[in-house]
């Protein structure tokens, strides 16, 4: 049994967790490898609606181990509010693993998220504050304080002291604000920690172990192929790298480990926070699209904030799928659009110089683009009851045969709804 990575191909919120969650019933291992509270999975199963930032998308499973990788931003206090949640939602006590090396997310990352956010007022990128690029900044400048420190708090207190040497001087003489005193620092993380420090362990060897034995292991992607900080909109990129080539040193398992990249696709374009968005609808057009998509609408599942609309794009999603390696697809919220007659599809972009590309280009030519549309049928029925491809509308099953072919990959999946029993295999 090989490897399975769950990815978005598209700019995250694709439905990967509604699809982890799905998958991780024939799964041992749920991982999460990269990000942080930064991104929600929306899950809906018996339990009822759950949206998970920190936590694996297999905890619904008693069965399922769930690790906290060593490539995720570790926030604890978000991490301890989910399992609570789970508790006074009665989900049984999940089996949950926190990576020693995973690095945590400090409350002076958030701090100096929000305030680099509001420095750069409009110029800024949407960032959900959750402090994740402050917070990979100081991991690959040294700084990080990874979960294993917080067993030994001398240690503890010198890393930081190391780190807020900088921070403080940023604080007090970029931001104008007061200094922190590392000694509060050191009793807020150890308070945090003491809720958690139970599950962490050593998930490499647990890993390593289990992929020898053969055990099915699910990764699991947050945000998108478009988010990867080298191959995505820099810089209206995540920080940590979004693809399923990172996914085995995130989680801690071989290059080759990976053999399955299903690619979540969306059926319409959503994307949240600042950037070049090629087929972005507005007004009426965006609004009905935004009000019928997801479960309850297009909203943010951290912020809450409105997501940005638009119709398919081709040519970003046969790039992210590309840079995912997908070897299947799975094409999410074709229900969504059974409202409309006709369903544009971006099969091109127009560039500032009149030129027409179908390659997905760098953020200085993307921000000149201009959408080349084509329009494909609709179907105009409800589909969140149909079960098998074949029963689908003649239009719907040429919708999916068309994205399929401009994507260049077997859409193997398709989901007519939130809940898990809502898909159909082909
Ligand atoms: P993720 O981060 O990729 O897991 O995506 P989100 O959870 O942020 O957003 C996906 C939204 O789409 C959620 O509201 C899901 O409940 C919803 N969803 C997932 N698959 C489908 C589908 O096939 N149809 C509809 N209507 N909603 C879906």
């Amino acid at each position: 049994m090989t490897v399975t990575a769950i990815v978005g191909a598209n700019w995250g919120d694709e439905g990967k967790g509604k699809m982890t969650d799905v998958l991780a019933a024939q799964s041992s291992y749920v991982v999460r490898f990269q990000g942080g509270s930064n991104a929600g999975h929306t899950i809906i199963n018996d339990f009822g609606k759950f949206s998970l930032h920190m936590l694996p998308s297999g905890v619904f499973y008693p069965n399922v181990t769930n690790i906290i990788g060593p490539g995720t931003a570790l926030d604890m206090e978000i991490l301890t509010k989910e399992l609570q949640e789970l508790k006074a939602r009665n989900v049984p006590e999940p089996q949950l693993k926190i990576s020693e090396r995973a690095q945590v997310v400090l409350p002076i990352h958030r701090l100096l998220d929000e305030l680099e956010e509001e420095r750069l007022g409009a110029k800024g990128f949407g960032s959900t504050r959750r402090g994740i690029a402050p917070f990979y900044a100081d991991k690959y400048a040294k700084l990080g304080v990874q979960v294993a420190d917080l067993f030994h708090p001398h240690r503890l207190r010198e890393r930081l002291q190391q780190l807020m040497v900088i921070k403080n001087v940023q604080l007090q003489h970029l931001y104008g604000t007061n200094p922190i005193n590392v000694d509060d620092m050191v009793a807020v993380l150890l308070e945090s920690f003491s809720f958690i420090n139970s599950y962490v362990e050593d998930t490499t060897m647990l890993l390593q172990q289990a992929y020898m034995k053969g055990e099915p292991i699910l990764v699991e992607g947050q945000l998108g192929a478009l988010r990867d900080p080298d191959h995505g909109i820099y810089p209206y990129s995540t920080s940590s790298s979004t693809l399923a080539g990172y996914a085995p040193v995130g989680a801690g398992l071989p290059p080759y480990a990976i053999g399955n990249v299903i690619t979540v696709v969306k059926a319409y374009s959503s994307c949240v926070g600042a950037g070049p968005f090629v087929t972005e609808l507005h007004g009426d057009e965006a609004d009905e699209l935004r009000r019928r998509g997801g479960d309850a609408g297009e909203y943010g599942a951290t912020t809450g904030r409105p997501r940005r609309m638009g119709w398919f794009d081709t040519v970003a999603t046969r790039y992210g799928c590309m840079i995912q390696g997908a070897t299947e697809a799975v094409l999410t919220n074709l229900d969504v659009l059974g409202y409309l007659d006709d369903i544009p599809v971006c099969v091109g972009y127009e560039l500032a110089d009149g030129i027409t590309i179908d390659q997905f280009p760098v953020t200085a030519e993307l921000q000149t683009a201009k959408p080349v549309l084509r329009t494909l049928k609709g179907w105009k029925c409800d589909l969140s009851h149909i079960r098998s491809f074949e029963e689908l509308p003649e239009a719907a099953q040429q919708y999916v045969q068309y994205i399929e072919s401009s994507i260049g990959v077997p859409i193997k999946t398709v989901s007519v709804g939130p809940r898990r029993d809502q898909v159909m295999t082909r």
